[in-house]
């Protein structure tokens, strides 16, 4: 059966498009939005990570002052440059790369972060408010990503049955959230699912963000599945895939995101929307005080 492969590309350039409109607005009033961008330690992840924001940022004309701390900096430097990152104006985003390292207390250094500044939803009051069913505020980058790609593919959420295996903070319990303020049903899964098969077949979408490579197969879908692979893994031949066996599955389901290439490549795209919107709504208050 012919498999739609739903790849990033087309999501984050519709995207693009729209975040260069709104700079180009910004900038015809001499305001330019700006990350902080604070890293501790130098995790290979983070690097990666790193990287495709500051060549977004370039790209996007989003302005970014990173601050490099190493592992054993203490968490008072760390506080100083989030309370400095708070108090200029001229900063309208900041993000820390997470998990931080062993020593840190990450709750009280989340609960430092501006609000208004939480780009990347890391204060667990912005958190609070998507569980409340308020979309107002910044939302979880890779959650949105997945909704983004849904959206371009005109899915109806209204009433369909969701199923997201994972139960992450940054990944499955917000996204699960942002489905049912969609009106859809969800099912979280887990470790401690029994029987994962008999949630994932009945699904109208399955979300996987398990973190084990390539662990669900044909026998998890049906022709009608739509599959969204959050998953960012390395195989046993050292490459890159997600946690859906992607050749095995591909052909046999109605649609799927392919890793790399797929949900991955949006996040750091809803990341810099978050950005140009936190410059457009601090500039719009301080317009009205
Ligand atoms: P995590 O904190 O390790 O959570 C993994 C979740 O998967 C847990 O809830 C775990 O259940 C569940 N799980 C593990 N094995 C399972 C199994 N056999 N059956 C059912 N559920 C199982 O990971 P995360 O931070 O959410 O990330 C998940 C994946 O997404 C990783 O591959 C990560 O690299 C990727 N990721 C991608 C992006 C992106 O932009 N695309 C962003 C963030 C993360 P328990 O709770 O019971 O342990």
């Amino acid at each position: 059966m012919e498999t739609i492969e739903l790849r990033g590309k087309p999501v984050v350039n519709i995207l693009r498009e729209n975040i260069i409109d709104r700079v180009n607005i910004l900038k015809e009033e001499n305001l330019y939005p700006k990350l902080l961008l604070i890293r501790v330690g130098d995790k290979d992840d983070d690097e990666s990570y790193k990287k495709s924001i500051l060549k977004n940022c370039e790209l996007l004309g989003i302005n970014v002052d990173l601050k490099e701390l190493s592992e054993e900096a203490s968490e008072k430097d760390l506080e100083k440059i989030i309370k400095q990152g708070n108090e200029d104006e001229k900063v309208h985003g900041i993000m820390v790369f997470r998990p931080l390292p062993k020593s840190f207390n990450e709750k009280r250094i989340s609960l430092m972060i501006d609000e208004e500044k939480d780009v990347d939803c890391m204060n667990p009051n912005s958190l609070r408010k998507i569980f409340e069913g308020k979309e107002d505020g910044f939302l979880p980058c890779t959650p949105k990503a997945v909704i983004e790609m849904l959206e371009n593919m005109k899915f109806k959420f209204e009433g369909a049955n969701v199923v997201i295996v994972g139960r992450s903070l940054v990944v499955g319990k917000p996204l699960g959230m942002l489905f049912l303020n969609r009106n859809s049903t969800i099912s979280i899964c887990h470790s401690k699912t029994k029987d994962l098969k008999q949630y994932t077949k009945l699904a109208d979408v399955v979300v996987t963000a398990s973190g084990k490579a390539k662990f669900l197969d044909e026998s998890y879908f049906t022709k009608d599945s739509i599959v969204i692979d959050v998953g960012i893994n390395v195989d046993e031949e050292n490459n890159l895939c997600g946690d859906v066996d992607y050749e095995n599955v591909f052909g046999k389901v109605k649609a799927i995101t392919p890793v790399p290439g797929g949900v991955g490549s949006i996040t750091t795209t809803v990341l810099m929307d978050q950005i140009v919107k936190a410059c457009e709504k601090q500039i719009e208050k301080k317009k009205g005080e």
